[in-house]
């Protein structure tokens, strides 16, 4: 039993904790075997994966606040930054920064073009990434948004319409996360370069995957008017969380990116990201996953993965009720309902039951709800399409879920408690009764409402 304040008195036995950690595991969701399809990469090849947990190891207590300190994490992030440029259109001296994830790098994009520019909108398809409007969030800027195509790809007239005198950056997606397909970069980028804006392909899903199929329309640094990139390792790159690179196509949008203070009388503080004392344990590990499968490695998952998600596309079409939203260019798929008694939310929680997890997404700006698969080499379509089948079915047995009328609109969320918030979320479903009621409730509010419930959720998630 732990103490109220959390902390044992006397210390515990490693192996005691350890047992512990495993036992608070068990209800995760897996993060290896491919019933996951999304947020987990796996490729299936468990001495990859050990090999990057050994690396993670080594590296775990070296601090990347200080270069002159730790130059072994200089010689890592030129080898990972000079490896991705060139794959990505880049060359042996495109700058670049290691960073925590997607969003970290998509924060240091868009500083950039802040501070090179002086200005502070984005211009950004509805589809992509929210990291755009949080990075916005942080640094005082704001989003534009332009609409998509009836192929979910920005329309690019949309994108001229939106450029004004304070544009600083627009945002093109390779591809978008929602339905996997690519917008139309090098219109795009030709429209940013005329008017003087800056772009940004947000490659952070399929920066490493896309390298490798054939037939992909150019969408990377050599495209005419890319000024910044950001790839995603910890995704298709299948390396541990906490690793993605930011490329700038000029020197200094990468020292607009960085970030100095001799503001005080301690250490000189001098950062390219945004954390300062960070383990270098996921530059290690990423570098030695990048290594040890190498481009015929990235080539065979990738194909492998464009394969399975092919055969998922082709195998909903058989299935009645369902069906794929766009054409996606990387292996992501979205899955809508066609029948209005069928649920796509009802139909997760059903293969939940199943074993499975399929990540809902919500309505939105006329897009429909649906079920995203982030597929890799490791999924197993015929097991996926049984599932979706007969959840499909159930899900229509079941029928939609039952909304409390008017329940959202009579809450005071400024008055509840997290407590009573808890309660209430109880009551409607969450845990052990399924999400269905719960996202179906969120689907039906506005984007606002619904991130101040989810605020409110994830307060009341973490006070117990
Ligand atoms: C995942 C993702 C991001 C954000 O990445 P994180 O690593 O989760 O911070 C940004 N853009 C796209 C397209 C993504 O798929």
């Amino acid at each position: 039993m732990l103490p109220e304040n959390g902390l044992p008195e006397h210390g515990r036995p490693v192996p005691d904790l350890l047992a512990e950690l495993a036992r608070l595991r068990a209800d995760d969701l897996p993060v290896r075997g491919g019933k996951v399809t999304a947020y987990v990469y796996d490729t299936g090849r468990a001495e990859i994966h050990d090999g990057a947990a050994r690396a993670f190891g080594e590296m775990l207590e070296v601090n990347c606040l200080d270069p002159t300190a730790f130059p072994s994490i200089v010689a890592l992030e030129r080898q990972i930054v000079t490896a991705v440029a060139a794959r990505l259109g880049g060359g042996p001296h495109t700058p670049g920064i290691f960073t925590s994830g997607g969003t970290e790098s998509i924060m240091l994009a868009v500083k950039a073009a802040r501070d090179t520019t002086g200005r502070t909108a984005i211009v950004a398809p509805i589809t992509a990434h929210p990291a755009f409007h949080k990075a916005a969030h942080y640094l005082g800027m704001t989003v534009v948004q332009v609409p998509v195509d009836a192929g979910f790809r920005a329309d690019v007239d949309a994108v001229a319409a939106a450029i004004t005198d304070d544009t600083a950056l627009v945002v093109a997606s390779a591809p978008s996360y929602p339905q996997g397909v690519l917008d139309p970069v090098a219109d795009i980028a030709a429209l940013a370069a005329a008017r003087g804006v800056l772009c940004h392909v947000d490659a952070c899903v399929g920066g490493w995957v896309l390298p490798w199929l054939p037939d992909v329309p150019p969408f990377d640094l050599s495209v005419p008017g890319v000024t910044s990139l950001s790839c995603d390792l910890h995704k298709y790159g299948y390396a541990p969380k906490g690793a993605s690179v930011v490329l700038y196509g000029r020197e200094d949008l990468r020292r607009a990116a960085y970030f100095a203070s001799a503001e005080w009388p301690g250490y000189t503080v001098i950062n390219s990201g945004v954390q300062s004392s960070k383990s270098a344990g996921p530059l290690g590990a990423a570098w030695t996953t990048l290594m040890a499968l190498g481009d015929t490695g990235y080539r065979a998952l990738a194909t492998e993965a464009k394969a399975a998600a092919d055969a998922l596309v082709a195998g909903v079409a058989g299935i009645p009720g369902l069906a794929v939203l766009g054409a996606p260019a990387a292996p992501l798929v979205a899955i809508a309902s066609t029948d209005p008694a069928l649920d796509v939310f009802v139909l997760a929680d059903k293969a939940r039951e199943r074993g499975w997890f399929f990540q809902p997404q919500l309505a939105y700006q006329g897009i429909p709800a649906n079920l995203h698969f982030t597929v890799t080499s490791v999924s197993s379509v015929p097991g996926i399409l049984e599932a979706l089948a007969a959840s499909a079915e159930d899900a229509v047995a079941a029928g939609p879920p039952d909304v409390p009328a008017g329940l959202v609109e009579s809450l005071d969320l400024d008055a509840l408690t997290d407590a009573d918030f808890a309660g209430l979320l109880g009551a409607v479903g969450g845990e052990g009764g399924g999400m269905a009621t719960v996202n179906a409730i969120l689907d039906g509010l506005p984007p606002a409402t619904r991130e101040a419930l989810l605020i409110r959720f994830l307060s009341a998630l973490y006070s117990g």
